[in-house]
């Protein structure tokens, strides 16, 4: 008898179940709004401009492909560092920030997770509800309990702000809060810089541990405007981890591109952090591979590259806002009397529509179009070739 006979099937993962649903349709005008990925208006995975001309110069470089540092590729996880706290940063002057290279944001997650496992063991995790559907599993694969914080307003379609705060403010002192830094998977709704700042107030009275998740800087506001949030807990003396990912800003997904940054006490404290930290790396994938970060360093570190990138990042978010505006008028014109205004205040690749599950079947059934059950759209998906079936579709659902 076999070792793994009473070994369990686990469930399917909802997200590529979807995807899998989808690829099997075939029917012409099918359309997936049920990914996490931005395409163009063609409907491509981009592959931007600045990625394209950091790859042929490294390409013409023919660099060899020893092994990296543990941590990772120093002036990539300089320039991520930058990214965050900005240029200049008097936390980076003092050694309080330490940054290592990581396979995406989920391996940010969870390298960190692992590092706080080892020395919070008894710290409670707490991530939105709902919250991107990875985090629950990753803090409790880590050994975590995981608790939720109230967070969307189905009311509304906004934030339950006092619902927020009263949760946070419950939470045993020395918890861990997972904050969607900016652009909330999968809501698309973000608090108002006076709301964080009373979030602030509450991590801090609370002596909660944040860890930031940043996984779509320069989808919101711009690159600058999106890391206020981290640079305002930082800036407010907090110790905290984040975590970021390239994989949407640079359209570079399968590379796995992305780094946890720990905010310490001190540079001498900094020092142990990223002791242990390297350590949890090396016990797992020992280190990190080359190419995606290379790329990305790349660019981070031309003025005329992270130029040209951020115009393309640029391009990225407006096209999702016009997106968002132009399937308000088109369900409007196809006859729906719902205010349907959130849809264009929510911020990054998602929007919780509003549809329910029922409405979401109906619309695969009928009309191929696909989307999560809880109601998520990826806007990024819509394009100017199938953004008025959507509509036609939505319109007709939401009689
Ligand atoms: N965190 C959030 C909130 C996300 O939405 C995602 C990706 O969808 C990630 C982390 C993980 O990013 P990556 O693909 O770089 O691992």
């Amino acid at each position: 008898i076999s070792p793994f006979a009473s070994v369990e099937l686990a469930p399917r993962d909802p997200i590529l179940g979807l995807t899998e649903q989808y690829n099997a349709d075939t029917r012409p005008g099918k359309v997936n709004l049920g990914v996490g990925v931005y395409y163009d208006d063609e409907g491509r995975i981009p592959l931007l401009q600045s990625v394209r001309r950091a790859e042929q110069a490294r390409l013409e470089a023919a660099a060899a492909r020893g092994y990296l540092p543990i941590d990772g590729i120093a002036n990539y996880n300089q320039g991520a560092q930058k990214l965050l706290l900005g240029e200049g940063s008097p936390l980076v002057a003092e050694g309080r920030v330490l940054t290592v290279q990581t396979l995406g944001g989920t391996g940010a997650l969870k390298v960190g997770a692992d590092f706080l496992r080892a020395f919070l063991p008894d710290a409670k995790v707490a991530i939105s509800d709902p919250s991107w559907e990875n985090h629950r599993a990753l803090f409790e694969r880590a050994g975590f309990d995981v608790v939720t914080y109230a967070y969307y307003d189905a009311a509304t379609r906004g934030l339950n702000f006092a619902g927020m705060t009263d949760s946070l403010r419950a939470l045993p002192e020395g918890s861990i809060v997972v904050l969607h830094a900016c652009c909330h998977n999968p809501t698309g709704v973000d608090p108002t810089a006076e709301q964080w700042a009373e979030i602030l107030e509450i991590v801090k009275a609370r002596k909660l541990v944040p860890f930031m998740d940043i996984a779509y800087q320069g989808f919101g506001d711009g690159l600058e405007q999106d890391a206020q949030v981290v640079r305002r807990f930082a800036d407010a003396g907090l110790t905290m981890l984040i975590s970021s990912s390239f994989s949407k800003s640079f359209s570079l997904y399968g590379e796995r591109v992305g780094a946890l940054t720990v905010v310490a006490g001190n540079k001498e404290e900094t020092g142990r952090v990223l002791s242990q930290v390297k350590r949890t790396i090396r016990t797992n994938y020992s280190n990190p591979p080359t190419h995606g970060a290379s790329v990305v360093a790349a660019v981070l570190n031309s003025p005329e590259l992270f130029k040209l990138w951020d115009e393309e990042l640029a391009g990225m978010r407006d096209r999702i806002r016009l997106m968002r505006q132009e399937l308000v008028n088109k369900v409007k014109a196809h006859g729906a009397t719902q205010d349907l205004s959130f849809v264009v205040k929510q911020r990054g690749m998602f929007s919780y529509s509003g549809l329910s599950a029922a409405q979401v079947e109906t619309l695969r059934e009928e009309s191929g179009i696909y989307a999560l059950s809880t109601g998520r759209i990826c806007v990024a998906a819509l394009n100017s070739r199938n953004i008025d079936v959507v509509a036609a579709a939505i319109a007709k659902a939401l009689k």
